[in-house]
């Protein structure tokens, strides 16, 4: 099968009317489409359960974007059951085949991209942009790890030996565990679910419980393709229950989890645990969170540095795992750095995001909206407040840009993942001091720096310790096929998602040799 090479996916240009109208149309659509059920998907079937999630707007919490079924641990026995027997026929499916289902996943979200968008916007408190970035991401993973399990699927290539024919193939490990995050509910969720079916397993798909009705969007899609029953079962419910279980189950073969580094670490112990009827140890890819820095050096374009720091830092509310959280400026250029930051961050528009006018929507729910605000409470203790700090009045779960400046780089504030509008402004003696401070975290995600020193600029590259590295750029917006994704330390298992080897986790390998 000849497939045209991987291109990434564009994205829309709002600016435009057509694009802008579509977008429009699709929001009503969804608006309309409030309070709708979604199943559990097991074999294939839909089911109801007695355990309903309501699924709330974070801009307007009156309002349910969807009602969706849920598990609960024996659901989540029989949709791994079920798994497992889907795997005997699944497994042996050419990769081709299996390829053919994503990239006819892939056509479905191009056509329903807006509509998918539009449920970020009210699920998820996306901005247009975040939501559509968050869509083309989902459709390039469909697209990239289609193309890279068909050349995973041919044999590799060994040395000879003289009378001897030997092989090594690349096979799928049995039933997989896919739990995902709320904060891309569409790309991430797409991801770790494609590439664990298109190698050949079976899976449970567990979403984010603040996302469901994303997930079961994305799910239902994978099915109209004609996907065999209980090749993916689809398990909404809490992590505690549902989640815990699917990663026990005897059955399951491995886990793939973006999260936290608190439930990683947690997953990453409950698998390690060999139980009763286990044939195998579970293999484990955990992308968890970062406290990532962007270094301002002296020289820079202080103008890019600014812009590139706020994206960073404030896109999506700063609920991004590779959002700048620590900004950290050599102290010969603070004083410009600070006052174009100030005056850049003053224009963020803050307001429900089903307005295209607002950069920033809420924060995802009232868990994460008072665990920022209680952060921002420490911050205040921690260092000088310069700018934001508060909530914003009224319905949703707004919370304002906000910045302290005068961080220790010991202070929680500068160590802890926040994980919303929080930057910390640390200032450095000079680059060797900022480089130390900007290592010096137990996570190691993303990271960046704004030079126009070489030395520097080589120096970062080598000793900045961070899965992705980025020069005179913003540090978040990874680009699947472009700029694999992953980390290190407690970031994660470095799996890079969106890159060449990726695949090579769903896999284990068989070594032939036949004697002619
Ligand atoms: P959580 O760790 O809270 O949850 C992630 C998933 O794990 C959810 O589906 C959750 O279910 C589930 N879960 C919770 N408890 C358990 C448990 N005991 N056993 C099994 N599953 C469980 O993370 P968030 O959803 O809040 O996502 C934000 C975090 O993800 C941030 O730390 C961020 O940095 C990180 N992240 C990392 C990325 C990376 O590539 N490194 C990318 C994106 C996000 P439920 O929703 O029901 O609680």
């Amino acid at each position: 099968m000849e497939l045209l090479p991987f291109k990434n996916e564009k994205l829309t240009d709002f600016t435009i009317d057509e694009n802008k109208e579509a977008m429009m149309q699709a929001l009503e659509g969804v608006l309309a489409s409030f309070g709708t059920e979604y199943s559990l998907i097991i074999g294939g079937k839909e089911y109801t359960s007695e355990h309903i999630i309501e699924s709330r707007n974070p801009a307007n919490p009156d309002e349910i974007v969807g009602v969706v079924y849920g598990g609960d641990k024996h659901i989540a026995n029989e949709a791994i059951e079920n798994a497992h027997e889907a795997f005997e026929e699944w497994s042996w499916i050419s990769a081709e085949k299996r390829a053919m289902y994503l990239l006819k996943a892939a056509s479905i979200l191009r056509k329903r991209k807006h509509e998918i968008s539009a449920t970020m916007v009210y699920e998820a408190g996306k901005s247009w942009a975040e939501a559509d970035a968050d869509t083309a991401e989902a459709i390039d993973f469909l697209e990239y790890y289609a193309r890279s399990a068909i050349s995973y699927s041919k044999d590799q290539e060994l040395y000879p030996y003289p009378d001897e024919v030997s092989t090594y193939r690349y096979i799928p490990l049995g039933v997989g565990a896919i739990i995902a995050p709320w904060n891309f509910p569409a790309a991430i969720l797409t991801g770790m679910t494609s590439a664990a079916i298109v190698t050949g397993n079976t899976a449970v798909l567990k979403p984010a419980s603040d996302t469901p009705v994303v997930g079961a969007k994305l799910a239902n899609i994978l099915y109209e393709c004609g996907l065999p029953p209980g090749v993916l079962n689809f398990v909404p419910g809490p992590g505690s229950t549902v989640g815990e279980q699917l990663v026990k189950h005897n059955l399951t073969r491995f886990i793939s989890f973006t999260g936290s580094m608190k439930i990683g670490k947690r997953i990453y112990e409950m698998a390690s645990v060999v139980w009763e009827g286990q044939k195998w140890l579970k293999r484990v890819v955990t992308e968890m969170g970062g406290k990532n820095a962007l270094i301002i050096d002296d020289p820079c374009d202080i103008t890019a540095a600014v812009k590139a720091t706020v994206a960073s830092a404030f896109g999506y509310q700063g609920q991004k795992c590779s959002a700048c959280s620590r900004a950290i400026v050599v102290e010969s250029l603070y004083n410009s750095y600070m006052k174009e930051l100030l005056d850049a961050v003053g224009k963020i528009t803050v307001g429900p995001t089903n307005m295209h006018e607002n950069y920033m929507g809420p924060v995802s729910s009232k868990e994460a909206f008072d665990k920022i605000l209680h952060y921002i409470d420490i911050g205040k203790k921690e260092a000088t407040l310069a700018h934001g700090g508060n909530s914003v009045k009224g319905v949703g779960y707004f919370i304002e840009p906000t910045i302290f400046v005068d961080v220790d780089p010991m202070a929680r504030i500068a160590q802890e993942e926040i994980f919303g509008p929080v930057l910390s402004i640390i200032k450095s003696k000079d680059f060797n001091d900022a480089l130390a401070i900007a290592n010096y975290t137990t996570y190691g995600l993303t990271g960046g720096i704004f030079s126009n020193n070489r030395r520097h600029i080589e120096r970062a590259k080598k000793e900045f310790h961070v899965g992705n590295f980025y020069i005179n750029r913003k540090i978040t917006g990874a680009l699947v096929g472009v700029q694999p994704f992953g980390g290190y330390n407690m970031s994660g298992t470095c799996s890079k998602a969106g890159g060449p080897e990726y695949l090579q986790l769903f896999m284990q390998t068989k070594s032939m040799v036949e004697r002619i």
